[in-house]
């Protein structure tokens, strides 16, 4: 069969590494041996065990996590984080919540369910174009944590530095910047990110969370489902896990390490979105829709201003092998996700692409 493969700029589920996937292909039928896939073994077997000890063991060397944090690999997507944080840290029934985007905005909704959230910082005035100054903002005293979206998926702008949260716990959902560079997780209490957008198959979350926020101590009511100490206590395997998605990321981990780690993927990703930015810097007829130096390295927005052009644009990109190049149908225009897994030479291919449509164009 003749593989022909585009390069694909979803925003998620997105572009994983071809090496990873055709070792997945390769050990579809037969996992090492054993004689049946891994979808089709026991989440108790030794062989499921080694995978998923594995995975966390390649995770913590990445990312560098300290010992008094634990790894948890849950269900239902980085959206079920939004309610699972503050049923279990909002002991005060208080949290921030810093709005840069649709994401950190339904995460705060969500927490209204459970307590006070206040909105202490919001970029909603500029269509999220920008990350507000967060280096004195009025953080609640009796807050539980300060929530932010460090990298905001849809709008395409990173937080550059982290808020001053003035001694409160920090939750981040990381989901669209997860392994993209190095962090620092000590100056976390939880960071977080569904796994489809820069590691693996949809439909997991990993949690990373400091051992003293995971307590039985948590709202009336809580589920046990979504009580982080369930799964703490069960290394991740209270039920059944998504066990072929803990295995894909497994394979990412270990892809990463191979390729040098985070700094070596930080160096790569700003190598690839230099040249988009710098190409949108010097357009006529494209142009970057966020500011400058709050640009994230993995989504990049941008528009023509003319809504038929980019239409245009985004067909003739698809039939040119440029996949998934529509924004997002709340901002419109176009977004390229140029996730670790996306080649410098895809990058190239789309800004070749965008320099002969301005030509023709303009
Ligand atoms: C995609 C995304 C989510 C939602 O993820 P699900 O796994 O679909 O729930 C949340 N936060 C950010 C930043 C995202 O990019």
């Amino acid at each position: 069969m003749k593989v022909s493969r585009v390069y694909n700029f979803s925003a998620g589920p997105a572009v994983l590494p071809e090496e990873v996937l055709k070792e997945a292909a390769e050990e579809m039928l037969d996992y090492r041996g054993c004689g049946m896939s891994v979808m089709e073994m026991s989440h108790r077997s030794q062989m499921f065990d080694q995978i998923i000890q594995e995975a966390e063991q390649d995770l913590r060397d990445l990312m560098h996590i300290p010992d008094n944090y634990r790894v948890l690999f849950l269900q239902g997507g980085a959206s079920q984080q939004f309610a699972m944080i503050p049923m279990n840290l909002m002991k005060n029934r208080v949290a921030d919540y810093i709005v840069t985007g649709q994401w950190a905005k339904k995460a705060y909704q969500e927490a209204q369910k459970y307590g006070k959230a206040n909105k202490i910082a919001s970029s909603e005035d500029k269509t999220f174009s920008y990350i507000p100054d967060c280096s004195d903002l009025p953080i609640s005293p009796d807050a539980d944590y300060v929530y932010i979206c460090e990298n905001n998926t849809i709008y395409g702008t990173k937080y550059k530095k982290l808020p001053n949260t003035k001694g409160k716990i920090l939750v981040s959902d990381v989901s669209s910047c997860f392994l993209s560079e190095p962090v620092d997780v000590s100056k976390y209490g939880i960071i977080y990110g569904g796994v489809q957008k820069n590691i693996g198959p949809a439909g997991m979350v990993i949690s990373i969370i400091r051992e003293d926020l995971i307590t039985e101590d948590v709202l009336e009511g809580t589920p046990t489902m979504l009580t982080f100490k369930t799964h703490a206590d069960a290394g991740s395997l209270y039920n059944t896990p998504n066990c072929y998605c803990i295995y894909m990321c497994g394979k990412v981990f270990k892809w990463l390490k191979k390729m040098g780690g985070l700094e070596v993927m930080k160096e790569r990703n700003e190598k690839k979105a230099k040249l988009l930015y710098d190409y949108l810097d010097s357009s006529k007829l494209f142009h970057g829709t966020v500011v400058k130096e709050d640009r994230s390295l993995m989504n990049v927005p941008f528009v023509t201003g003319d809504k038929d052009l980019d239409a245009k644009f985004v067909k003739e990109a698809k039939a040119a092998g440029l996949e998934n190049l529509k924004g997002h149908r709340t901002v419109g225009g176009m977004r390229a996700s140029i996730y670790n897994a996306m080649p410098y030479e895809g990058v190239e291919a789309l800004v070749a692409f965008m320099k002969k449509f301005e030509e023709e164009n303009l």
